[in-house]
């Protein structure tokens, strides 16, 4: 049985004192037995998280990464750099960089590669517009975004990624997947991964992200290809964040 995930998306929120606050509560809650539990912060944080977390169960991880090692990239963070910094989950192409920031599928894909090279686990983000959504082309467009990362990979490297499905008009718009619309995906992606790796898709986390809450939560996590859950603005709350991570497992 695969071990439920759950990721917190903090974005561009916090401060040195409100994320301590939320550290804390996280590690003074979490009792989950069967569910892993980990939080994105900002990169000016990554060494705030690792000093309150080292050592207990919850995990942490940066919001991006460069697709380079190093070298001149003004503003850019090299995956080596998260790896200094006790990350062990990066989300890449979460849809807020795949629109403002211009990523493309192949850019994401390059990012992915970066974080594997460094011994990260990349969260790769794929999801519908309400617009590719309503024209019905959710199949082509998220597949297409899972194929170009599973194009560069090895086979074996496959096992290595989380795969996190965010319709993109469900994020941060209180609107979310109905537990049957989001398994629809799920299971897709699971099948387009088992086409390359069987192994990899039977055992990969696939995330659903999208207004994920406490009163949702069950209902999503309860479905055969949910294995977790990837929380923007709940994750902001200890208790709202806690109550998601415990229902999953
Ligand atoms: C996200 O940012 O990945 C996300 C799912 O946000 P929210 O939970 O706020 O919709």
């Amino acid at each position: 049985m695969r071990r439920k995930l759950v990721i917190g998306n903090w974005k561009m929120n916090g401060s040195l004192a409100a994320n301590s606050v939320l550290l804390r509560g996280i590690v003074a809650g979490y009792a989950a037995r069967n569910a892993d539990c980990g939080v994105c912060a900002p990169a000016p944080y990554l060494a705030q998280c690792q000093s309150e977390l080292t050592g207990t169960p919850v995990a942490w991880g940066a919001q991006d990464v460069s697709a380079y090692a190093a070298g001149a990239y003004t503003g850019e963070v090299a995956a080596s750099m998260l790896q200094e910094f006790g990350c062990r989950y990066v989300l890449c192409g979460h849809s807020e960089r795949r629109a403002y920031h211009h990523e493309t599928n192949e850019v994401v894909a390059q990012k992915v590669l970066a974080a594997l090279n460094a011994g990260l686990t990349p969260v790769v983000c794929v999801g519908e517009t309400l617009e590719e959504r309503e024209a019905g082309r959710t199949n082509v467009v998220v597949c297409a975004q899972l194929q170009a990362v599973l194009d560069v990979l090895e086979a074996s490297a496959v096992e290595k990624i989380v795969l996190a499905y965010e319709p993109v008009w469900a994020i941060g718009t209180g609107k979310t997947a109905t537990p049957a619309l989001a398994q629809e995906v799920h299971g897709m992606l699971r099948k387009q991964v088992a086409e390359r790796n069987p192994v990899a898709a039977a055992n990969m986390p696939i995330l659903y992200g999208g207004s994920m809450k406490p009163e949702n939560a069950k209902d999503l996590l309860a479905q055969a290809d949910i294995d977790g859950g990837l929380i923007g603005g709940a994750s902001l709350k200890v208790a709202d964040f806690l109550a998601i991570v415990h229902a999953a497992g």
